[in-house]
């Protein structure tokens, strides 16, 4: 590929600087906060948007600022690619061994860790040391390319759609927040309510709790009982329940609390967990009497069953081989004795129809009434596209490695971007510890994104 090793040697020469501009960037803890006139997503992530504006004009680009809600930094004109990168953060949580928002260098790994560095911040620096690559090398291209810098993609991407409202977006574009090779196609989500009241004075169940997102397996569940003893409930036991920690225990006025522990994961890949308030459901169906909310139990825990993450039991399984199947989770439930909320989460294929696997699942939880919190249709860019294949090509021939593309149960930043497709920046089998604890970027990597957004650039504006 032309420019290849020229891009190379510049980035290697200007290292110092991308790292630096890494740095600064890193420092600004940019986790969404308190909204203000002017400061839309509140103060740090708009703190974030003019430091990188203002280094983007430094070195010679045009700016724009779509109202504090998202930035555009432009080289030449009649822009053909938009590289779309995001400034915000999550909250550092805990667990660090290093600052978070510090960036350090540890040698001995050859690693950036800091929060940011992998998601997005390290591939907004790469991206605009690839702009710069380019343009301080003086290729010639015949078309403009647009880095695209918002600052609400961990929350819902609001600066996004204000952008697309208020600017244009060129007619290809991808964003450096997703994995290496490609992702062209990211299923379908729909979020489901059930509700129910409960006023026939027979409720058993005191209180019930599980889950704390709608997009994760809930890794623990407990619930407190009147009317049955541990021995019963020890009795009523049927089966072993793989991968969970059940336990119980009696208050001074005998109620008995079970507890279930289960594992975590992603509702995209609910495969990986094990559910905690499903288990919890199984067991408490056989020491539950009668009444409406028994019957609510029951009809929860027969169409949500323990293990089951394809939906078979609501009867929406389905799968293509594009997209792969259907997942399924019940994610989040609260109860006491006269009301109960659950929520589940759904990642639908290609072939299928929100509308339809809605319906079917409200269907499959009567008496339970439901509504829908979300529903959002799958994105599919096509393989074949000349824009896909090149950016596979590029992959390639940086990495040494086959370029192919990936289908996701998540959403990307180009969800609602028709034609778009996240090209990396993470890069196969590689944990960055992304939203989690001592996340980073390795330095070969930094460097390896900013050639290959370079290339992409020469190749599809050239
Ligand atoms: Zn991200």
């Amino acid at each position: 590929m032309q420019y290849k090793d020229q891009i190379r040697a510049w980035l290697l020469a200007h290292e110092e600087a991308m790292r630096d501009d890494l740095s600064e960037l890193v420092a600004i803890p940019s986790v969404k906060g308190t909204p203000a006139a002017g400061a839309p997503f509140g103060e740090k992530p708009l703190e974030a948007l003019h430091l990188m504006l203002e280094k983007c004009q430094n070195y010679g680009f045009s700016t724009d600022n779509a109202d504090n809600y998202a930035g555009c930094v432009s080289y030449g004109k009649d822009a053909k690619l938009g590289i779309l990168a995001h400034l915000d953060v999550v909250p550092a949580g805990e667990g660090w061994i290093h600052e978070p928002f510090a960036m350090t260098y540890d040698a001995e790994t050859d690693k950036y860790i800091g929060r940011g560095t992998s998601d997005d911040k390290g591939p907004a620096i790469a991206a605009l040391y690839a702009m710069r690559a380019v343009k301080e090398l003086g290729i010639p291209l015949k078309h403009g390319v647009q880095l695209i810098l918002g600052t609400d993609e961990e929350n819902g991407s609001d600066d996004l759609a204000y952008y697309m409202r208020h600017r244009e977006l060129p007619p290809m574009v991808f964003t450096p927040d997703g994995d290496y090779p490609v992702i062209n196609l990211e299923k379908g989500m729909a979020r489901v309510e059930f509700h129910a009241e409960f006023s026939d004075g027979k409720s058993q169940i005191l209180h019930l709790s599980a889950g704390e997102a709608v997009n994760a397996v809930p890794a623990y569940a407990e619930a407190t009982v009147k009317g049955v003893t541990i021995d019963e409930f020890l009795a009523s036991r049927q089966k072993e329940y793989a991968g969970t920690g059940i336990g119980c225990s009696v208050d001074e006025n005998d109620l008995l609390t079970i507890r279930v522990d289960g594992r975590n994961a992603h509702a995209s890949t609910p495969e990986t967990g094990r559910n905690a308030l499903t288990c919890l459901l199984e067991i408490l169906c056989p020491i539950l009497n009668d009444g409406k909310q028994a019957e609510a139990v029951r009809a929860l825990s027969k169409a949500f069953p323990f293990g089951e993450t394809d939906g078979t039991s609501c009867g929406v399984k389905i799968a293509d081989d594009i997209s792969g199947a259907l997942t399924l989770v019940l994610s989040v439930m609260r109860m006491d004795e006269g009301k109960l909320t659950a929520d589940c989460d759904t990642r639908f294929p290609v072939c299928a129809s929100g509308t339809n696997v809605i319906t079917q699942i409200g269907a499959s939880v009567r008496p339970l009434a439901y509504n829908v919190l979300m529903c959002d249709d799958p994105h599919y860019t096509d393989e074949k596209s000349p824009f896909v294949q090149t950016l596979l090509r590029v992959y390639e021939d940086v990495t040494g490695e086959q370029g192919k593309c990936l289908a996701i149960g998540g959403g990307t930043y180009v969800h609602h971007i028709e034609g778009g497709v996240a090209f990396g920046a993470t890069f196969p089998g590689v944990d960055v510890h992304m939203h989690g604890a001592e996340e980073f970027i390795q330095r070969e990597h930094l460097l390896l994104d900013a050639q290959m957004m370079a290339l992409a650039i020469t190749e599809l504006c050239g």
